[in-house]
């Protein structure tokens, strides 16, 4: 459920018609319904009311300030995976004692900043990565507060690149190996172990992964409770998969539903990591259509947004829907390939698309670009990136302005060796 919809065959998010957003702020840009980041928010904190629980949102869906203000507001704290989040999260007031640290190659110097920050504790990904926190502990005169992170070794059906749960991948402690961790962990002078982290992918679509993930860490718990080491929070991840297209996804209701007895179970505080539910649908990519060019194979609409703003397609063979912002009623349809400006035949938003006909001046949105999206955003080409407006009922809000082309060389200098 979202909130952008057609009006007099105009698309609007919100009360604001893109036209007007397209002419205010020209193309590309982002979009945000402030209403539906709202509603999701809500929808997966009131799923999971009846057991203690914190939202730490995962904030590399998408960590523009004001997006995480709101979610701040909304009660939320966040799921951070590099020092770069930890200072977007800070200054956008999220309290500390609801930071959760997770990644597999934290620095020294993130350890440290962490640690002075006071977050509610680091999600250790290996055995070394610990050894690391208790040191830089150690040297600051700190105890560290940690989570180990284990590889239930589920397949959760999702695409391998974000697919995070199972053996061969890089991330977390395998399940054979987590109590001797554990009890590792216990014993180093400066850790205070006190969780236990299991995210298992991205874009689940299915129940049955989260109980399986679910039933192996309860029984993991219950051994380390048998051992001495008792487990405070139980932290499990992010994951639930949102519709791009047909995929049926459940609600946060049922998989709270499905999952809150073992969660009772547990005895522990709940961390949830949600990111993609929260914004994904909340967001949209606004793009006009520079040139139609006809081939003998193939049909193009060049766009003005390209793989640099929205990588998705390149990355992961997404699929987003690409929907005409004045919609003709019945209008003839024909086979496209939308792609950007950018200089790499990857460069596409849709392939072989089925879309009403577009022309040249048309603009186009492109649906549940609101998580991974612009934060994966880059400058190749040396294209600036384009702003985030966030839309309140019927006002618009410039989150991020467009970058100039000053921006783009921001930091860099000539040697004088070639200025000469
Ligand atoms: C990416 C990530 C999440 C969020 O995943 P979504 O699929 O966006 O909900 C949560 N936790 C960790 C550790 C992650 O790496």
């Amino acid at each position: 459920m979202h909130h952008f919809h057609y009006h007099n065959d105009s698309l609007f998010c919100e009360d604001i018609p893109l036209e007007r957003i397209a002419k205010e702020q020209g193309t590309p840009c982002y979009i945000y319904s402030h209403a539906t980041l709202t509603r999701h928010f809500q929808a997966y904190d009131q799923a999971f009311a009846s057991v203690p629980h914190i939202i730490a949102f995962a904030m590399k869906a998408n960590s523009n300030l004001a997006v995480l203000r709101l979610m701040s507001s909304l009660g939320s704290g966040a799921d951070i995976v590099s020092g770069g989040e930890l200072f977007r999260a800070l200054k956008a007031g999220i309290p500390p004692n609801k930071i959760v640290f997770a990644g597999v190659g934290k620095s020294h110097e993130e350890i440290k900043y962490a640690l002075e920050s006071d977050i509610l504790f680091f999600n250790v990904e290996s055995s070394a990565e610990l050894q690391a926190i208790n040191e830089v502990a150690m040297g600051m005169g700190m105890h560290a507060r940690v989570a180990l992170r284990v590889n239930p070794d589920i397949d959760p059906h999702t695409h391998p690149y974000i697919s995070t749960g199972m053996k061969k991948s890089k991330f977390g402690i395998g399940a054979d190996r987590a109590l001797e961790e554990f009890q590792k962990a216990a014993s180093l002078s400066n850790i205070q172990v006190v969780g236990l982290h299991a995210h298992i992918g991205s874009q689940l679509t299915k129940i049955s992964p989260f109980v399986d993930s679910l039933t192996k860490v309860l029984g993991l718990l219950h051994t380390l409770k048998g051992k001495g080491i008792p487990i405070q929070y139980l932290n499990i991840g992010g994951g639930l998969g949102i519709t791009y297209s047909d995929e049926t996804p459940p609600h946060p209701k049922d998989l709270a539903e499905a999952i809150t007895p073992l969660l009772r179970e547990s005895e522990c505080e709940i961390i949830l990591e949600p990111g993609r539910v929260i914004v994904g649908n909340a967001g949209i990519l606004l793009t006009r259509v520079l040139y139609i060019k006809d081939t003998d194979a193939k049909k193009f609409a060049i766009v003005d947004a390209a793989m640099n703003d929205l990588i998705r397609p390149s990355l992961y063979d997404a699929h987003h829907d690409i929907l005409p912002v004045h919609q003709v009623p019945n209008a003839p349809e024909d086979v496209y390939d939308v792609v950007g400006p950018i200089c790499e035949s990857g460069d596409f938003l849709a392939q072989n698309r089925t879309m009403p006909l577009v022309k040249a001046g048309d603009l186009l949105a492109v649906m549940s670009a609101g998580a991974y999206a612009f934060t994966m955003a880059s400058n190749y080409n040396s294209r600036p990136r384009v702003p985030e407006i966030l839309v309140k009922e019927g006002e618009s809000f410039v989150v991020r302005k467009r970058e100039s082309y000053e921006d783009l060389i921001l930091g860099e200098q000539i040697p004088e060796f070639l200025k000469s």
